[in-house]
């Protein structure tokens, strides 16, 4: 499937989770085996050509295109989690969302500083997850100049705001 068939499987529910808000819903694109496989396969083919150590992504549908994707490049990943799930110290960043507040943590300790790691995430809307999660990985060390997200909301200007900060932005579709 190309990704512009992919489009037609992701599913579009209004008001959720609040009144206002279109949400794309890629639990029908990953639920479909065809969709999902192409979805991979497209972007480990733009993570190919940019020489990825690492994968980090974010809790929780990113840890679902993320484990996919590192299983195809034969890389690790680095879960960038919720509050209160790791059992070990972690640092953390707070942020804001399309729809509320929100944390990520990471252990430190599965870092090393110039480590190259390619941000994923199922859906990019106002960018304040994957600069929450560009804060936390960069302040390890790590070095992060890509980002691969397979939903892009452009309106929202996430991705726009991702580039701004020095990172090479790319998504397999977008919903304006
Ligand atoms: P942002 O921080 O505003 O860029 O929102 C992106 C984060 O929120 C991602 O982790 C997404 O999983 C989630 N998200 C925001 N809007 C949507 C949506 O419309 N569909 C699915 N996930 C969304």
């Amino acid at each position: 499937m190309t990704p512009a068939e992919l489009v037609s499987v992701i599913r579009t529910i209004p008001d959720f989770p609040k009144p206002g808000i279109v949400f794309r819903d890629i639990t029908t694109l990953i639920a479909n085996g065809p969709a999902l496989s192409a979805t991979i396969a497209h972007l480990a083919a733009l993570a190919g050509r940019i020489g990825v150590e690492t994968i980090a992504a974010v809790e929780a549908r990113g840890f679902i295109i993320g484990a996919a994707l590192a299983n195809q490049l034969c890389c690790g990943l680095i879960p960038l989690r919720k509050p209160g799930k790791l059992p070990v110290p972690t640092v953390g960043v707070d942020y804001s969302l399309e729809y509320g507040t929100a944390r990520l943590e990471l252990d430190p300790g599965m870092m090393r500083p110039g480590q190259r790691v390619l941000l994923v995430d199922d859906l990019i809307a106002t960018g304040g997850t994957a600069l929450a999660g560009l804060e936390l990985l960069r302040g390890t060390g790590a070095s992060v100049d890509h980002a691969l997200f397979v939903v892009d909301l452009p309106d929202l200007g996430g991705a726009d705001a991702l580039r701004h900060a020095g990172v090479e932005v790319a998504s397999l579709m977008s919903f304006p």
